[in-house]
């Protein structure tokens, strides 16, 4: 049998920008019928440019998206204001817990009485009015270190060395608050709670397995087991928590960054999903040569069997086209592509 290889690729707002003048201000988040407007011109020309390896789409239909992307759909819930630029995601202001008060007085956010989870659930309705609930995406959440470090900074990480009562009750909070609102929009547009979460976790590169074991597992085995299942990224360099990964229950995929030891993640994660990353800033400025090299080396340290996707996620404004070609031919001569695209969420990488 053929080795079944996964390839995904999603591009950054600033690649739409600089490419087509689309402009991803507030108005984009805020007003759906310009988004799905944006999305269908983007997914038209994703398809001129790369519908050869089955990119975009000739004749996309409508399809609402709300949402501002996980991280600052649940930050913004404790007060973070949230911030937008044409080219690039929305992100929230940093840092606003600065206190202990601040922290201790945190309490879970009731989604319907909570901006903007409350213009969320009026888009909501309204356009699965318009359009069928089943055709709308709703806002989607993210993972409670990466949404810790919005609201509290790095201090969050010397709150784990002399005051851990603290960084416990804030990983607390966001833990509870993303089973509400994900347990909130599964019930809306299902009817019920739908079957594994992805748990965020981009930043893990930063912690040592002492910290991950202590602070993250046991938050991530919350919310595995109270989906059935989780998805984890790990986009940095992460050879250092490989071993602590195999404590998380059930975890069913894994983003490994760049530079991590892929021989060794698949021995030590043996039968979990394995998305190797491609650095994004690397992509854009090296010759096509170099990209196949690089992706020679994933598929070469990872020779087995079981899954691996290769993921070129938040691809920048200046991706060369042969560059992404490169990556679709130099897995071809090791397996059969199945590829996987953002259809809907242009950059991220889940
Ligand atoms: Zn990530």
């Amino acid at each position: 049998m053929t080795r079944q290889i996964g390839v995904r690729v999603g591009f950054c707002e600033g690649y739409f920008m600089k490419n087509y003048g689309v402009k991803f201000d507030e108005g984009y988040y805020t007003d759906l019928n310009r988004r799905i407007k944006t999305d269908i011109f983007i997914q038209r020309k994703l398809y001129e440019r790369f519908g050869d390896l089955g990119m975009g789409d000739p004749n996309p239909e409508p399809i609402p998206v709300i949402g501002f992307g996980g991280q600052v759909n649940v930050c913004a819930m404790f007060s973070a204001r949230v911030k937008v630029t044409e080219d690039g995601s929305p992100w929230v202001e940093k840092g606003i817990l600065k206190t202990e008060e601040d922290i201790l007085n945190l309490k879970v956010p009731k989604i319907e009485e909570t901006w903007p989870q409350t213009m969320f659930i009026e888009q909501f309705d309204k356009y699965s009015a318009i359009y069928g609930v089943e055709k709308v995406v709703p806002p989607g959440v993210h993972g409670v270190l990466e949404m810790a470090l919005d609201l509290r900074k790095e201090e969050l990480f010397v709150d784990m060395r002399l005051r851990p009562y603290l960084a416990k009750k804030l990983l607390d909070t966001l833990t509870q608050t993303v089973i509400n609102v994900r347990t909130f929009w599964d019930k809306k547009k299902f009817g019920r709670v739908q079957n594994s979460i992805f748990a965020g976790g981009c930043s893990s590169t930063i912690c040592s397995p002492q910290v991950y074991e202590e602070f993250l597992v046991p938050y991530y085995n919350i919310l595995s087991d109270k989906f059935g299942g989780c998805h984890l990224c790990s986009c940095g360099k992460s050879s250092h928590l490989l071993e602590s990964f195999t404590r998380i229950n059930n975890l069913r995929s894994l983003h490994l960054g760049r530079g991590t030891n892929l021989k060794k993640a698949r021995k030590v994660l043996n039968g979990i999903e394995l998305k190797a990353r491609i650095d994004p800033g690397r992509i854009a400025s090296v010759t096509p040569e170099q990209v196949r090299k690089d992706v020679i080396k994933l598929l070469e340290e990872d020779d087995s069997r079981d899954k691996l996707t290769v993921v070129l996620a938040n691809a920048s404004a200046d991706t060369p086209d042969e560059n992404v070609r490169m990556i679709f031919d130099t897995v071809k001569e090791y397996g059969s592509v199945v590829s996987d695209f953002c259809r809907i969420r242009y950059g991220g990488g889940a």
